[in-house]
């Protein structure tokens, strides 16, 4: 079986987490944490780079340390996994979901302006699948109505635009370490900022909430978000390499695009000239006519020893998320389109080529 996903620990992690267990800094104090958060802040250009304990923590003390909690309104893209929507709800502010653009899966700028009310204090953008969303519109947007800006970077650490990281745009910029991410702690995330107050007001919440100068003094009910040192062990031993684990993640895209750029089942979208984006999943989107196949071709693949990932489903759609009943009809078919195929550093070309094969093997035989 060829899985979907898979980390690459093809560097120094088993050094670096057997010198942490050596010294006995398993928990969450020690050299590592500290010099993840400076090599962290160095790839990324942002001032302050701070340790989580996952991608979702990230977000919950990221809206906490924007003041945003009861009564507030948040605006996020309703094709996003549920953590970014989850965070909202957690920090008892209310998830309003908005549209992706007509041209790609990401936040449709119109419908972000129709959806802000006097009660919106955030927008929380998603970078989904390594493809920034249109960053400086959105930040005019912002600067209208004076909102905060969080990026979810979780699926697009590496990627940029005009550029710049993305996640250093924003007030603050979430990044998620689990094991399908384009780098792997295990578990872990990261919140970058410029902002000396934000970054002090993060650090702050992930200790429980203590004041930094007097111990088991608490500033406000606080949490528990911090990452141990062996995580940041093998977050530091991941960061050496990154450059080839992005590399990697863009030929692959490359080898499949390549292949499937001139089939009539096969839709894209053309990628905005300010955008450099990573392609943390390779995105297949199925063309208009073929949309009916999706089910059947994924388990053909599956049959085949291939696995794939749907398009996330549109939160609007879940009971879970229904608070309105709103039809985000560019989001519903973006999902209908999409799904992911393998895409990890040790995939090998030949797999790819396999993979190719399988998939127009289903369009010849039908
Ligand atoms: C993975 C992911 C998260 C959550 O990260 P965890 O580390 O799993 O908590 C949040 N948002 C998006 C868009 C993600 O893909």
């Amino acid at each position: 079986m060829i899985p979907v996903a898979k980390p690459a620990l093809i560097g120094n992690e088993k050094r670096y987490v057997n010198q942490a267990i050596k010294d006995g800094w398993i928990s969450s104090r020690g050299s590592f944490i500290d010099l993840f958060e400076k090599n962290f802040s160095e790839y990324t250009k942002s001032k302050y780079a701070i340790s989580v304990s996952n991608g979702t923590t990230a977000l919950v003390t990221a809206l906490k340390s924007l003041g945003i909690g009861n009564g507030d309104e948040v605006l996020l893209p309703s094709l996003t996994f549920g953590a970014t929507a989850n965070s909202v709800i957690s920090v008892g502010a209310k998830p309003i979901f908005v549209d992706s653009s007509d041209h790609n899966w990401n936040m449709n700028i119109d419908d972000i302006e129709n959806k802000i009310s006097k009660k919106t204090k955030c927008i929380i953008i998603v970078h989904l699948y390594g493809l920034p969303c249109e960053i400086k519109n959105i930040i005019k947007i912002c600067k209208k109505y004076n909102i905060f800006l969080i990026e979810d970077c979780a699926e697009a650490l590496g990627a940029k635009y005009f550029n710049k990281h993305v996640g250093s745009f924003g007030d603050v910029g979430t990044f998620s370490f689990f094991g399908n991410k384009n780098i792997s702690t295990g578990e872990g995330g990261m919140c970058i900022t410029k902002s000396s107050k934000i970054a002090k007001k993060i650090r702050i919440l992930r200790d429980h909430g203590m004041d930094p100068n007097k111990r088991y003094w608490h500033l406000e009910a606080g949490y528990n978000h911090r990452m141990t040192n062996l995580q940041a062990a093998i977050g530091c031993a991941q960061l050496e390499n990154i450059e080839k684990l992005i590399m990697r993640r863009n030929e692959i895209q490359d080898r499949y695009h390549k292949f499937f750029s001139k089939k009539r089942y096969y839709d894209f979208i053309r990628t905005p000239q300010e955008a450099t984006p990573v392609n943390w999943l390779f995105c297949f989107l199925l063309s208009k006519d073929f949309i009916s196949d999706k089910k059947k071709l994924l388990k053909y693949l599956m049959d085949n020893g291939i696995e794939t990932r749907s398009f996330f489903y549109p939160l609007h759609t879940m009971k879970t998320y229904q608070f309105d009943h709103s039809q985000l009809v560019n989001a519903e078919f973006f999902f209908e389109k999409g799904f992911n195929l393998p895409t990890y550093y040790e995939l090998k070309d030949r797999e790819i080529d396999y993979i190719c094969f399988t998939v127009d093997e289903y369009f010849q035989k039908k």
